[in-house]
């Protein structure tokens, strides 16, 4: 059983000074930010923090300086657009250590919020250096990371800070954490996760891990033709890892003795090239033509997953069932996208989904709200999924 770890329920800040690190690399155009929904994430846990008195520090990276400061990755624009999200003002200091964060530091009252100048401006912010790490440390008397989609990296202001102060997650962490402990930590079975993209070289451990811990593994995507072809099936000019068989073979071996169900398609989306509404026909995967290509799964195929989901309690998807982002392929990944928001939506399955091309998938269907979680954290979401252990999530364990 892992230890538990340290929430918000637990911190005293009223009066303190509390680091907060977020997660506001949000999109901008020409110094405007373009898309808020980081900012509204961690949004509860800033106004949390200051209603009950804690001064508010908060500490992001940008973009991806390279050696030193730069405009172009100022957070300054984002303290304007966090000012009008949480609807009260945030400061900003230009720079994350040093005297001109002692100096915002010094003037805050109870309640304020100050944003604080790019952290990777510092060098010793990806080391993760112990002098940065004082320095930062200098600041604060408590430190909250509401930051998951930074947690897989081990840096001064995502780890090294978590074991200088009392460290707890904040509220959008939190939600995180416990949405994927529904998923994949203690999940309700049976639990069947959906592994879906191109290419299957970039998913093993994430399959490794999964053949252990659900009931079902579905497969989709182009990653799917590779373990047709090692079941000596003619994949025509589908993508496909021909040199990866073997390792289709041994995944395949080891769902068998973990008793976990392997579902392959049994239909495809075929067409002689793959462009925006092409001729696309449907074949069995014992017939593809030689001069055809598979771009999304067939209606058997989605059929069947189908009624996988209507067997299971829990899911978790990763990756599309065909190249989504050209029609006709976007069908099965749509039609199965509807079918498990609307038992979600019944309270028949938890469902949570994660990684980019998932999450425009979800929108692309309009169901994204009708999940049970929809993780935003790219990396971090992936490294979970492939039982890894994230260094920010550790370090805020009880102790
Ligand atoms: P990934 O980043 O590994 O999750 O892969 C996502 C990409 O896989 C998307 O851009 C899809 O267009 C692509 N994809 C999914 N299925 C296929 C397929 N059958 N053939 C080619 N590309 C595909």
């Amino acid at each position: 059983m892992m230890k538990p770890f340290r929430t918000l329920d637990d911190a005293h800040v009223a009066g303190k000074r509390v680091l907060l690190r977020v997660d506001l690399n949000v999109p901008t155009d020409g110094g405007r930010v373009t898309d808020v929904t980081r900012i509204e994430r961690v949004a509860p846990t800033i106004t949390e923090i200051a209603d009950k008195g804690g001064k508010v520090i908060l500490l992001a990276h940008f973009g991806r300086p390279k050696g030193g400061p730069d405009e172009a990755n100022s957070l300054k624009p984002v303290a304007a657009a966090a000012a009008e999200i949480i609807k009260r003002p945030v400061a900003f200091a230009t720079d994350c250590v040093g005297k001109a964060a002692e100096d915002a530091i010094a003037t805050m009252k109870n309640g304020d919020v100050l944003l604080l100048e790019n952290t990777r401006f510092h060098k010793g912010e990806e080391k993760n250096d112990p002098t940065l790490v004082d320095e930062l440390a200098k600041l604060g008397d408590v430190y909250v990371n509401d930051a998951f989609s930074a947690a897989h990296r081990a840096h001064a202001s995502t780890e090294g800070l978590a074991h200088k102060l009392p460290a707890h997650a904040g509220r959008a962490m939190q939600q995180e954490l416990e949405a994927l402990e529904a998923a994949l930590g203690n999940p309700q079975r049976p639990v069947a996760a959906i592994v879906g993209g191109a290419k299957v070289s970039t998913k093993l451990d994430l399959l490794g891990n999964l053949v252990n811990k659900v009931d079902v593994l579905i497969i989709g995507g182009g990653m799917a033709n590779t373990f047709l072809f090692a079941e000596d099936k003619g994949v025509g000019k589908s993508l496909c890892e021909k040199d990866l068989a073997d390792t289709a073979r041994s995944i395949a071996a080891a769902a068998e003795k973990a008793k976990c169900r392997l579902l392959l398609p049994v239909d495809a989306t075929v067409a002689k090239e793959f462009k925006a509404h092409t001729a696309a026909h449907v074949v069995g995967v014992d017939h593809v033509p030689e001069d055809e290509m598979i771009l999304d799964v067939g209606p058997k195929s989605v059929a069947a997953v189908e009624k996988v989901l209507r067997e299971i309690k829990t899911l978790v998807w990763n990756g599309p069932f065909g190249a989504f982002e050209t029609p006709p392929f976007d069908e099965a990944t749509m039609a199965v996208a509807k079918s498990a928001a609307a038992l979600t939506k019944a309270g028949k399955l938890t469902s949570v989904a994660g990684g980019g091309d998932t999450v425009a998938a979800l929108n692309a269907a309009k169901v994204a709200d009708d999940f049970t979680y929809v993780s935003t954290a790219g990396g971090a979401f992936l490294e979970w999924m492939e039982g890894k252990e994230l260094p920010g999530v550790e370090a805020l364990r009880a102790k």
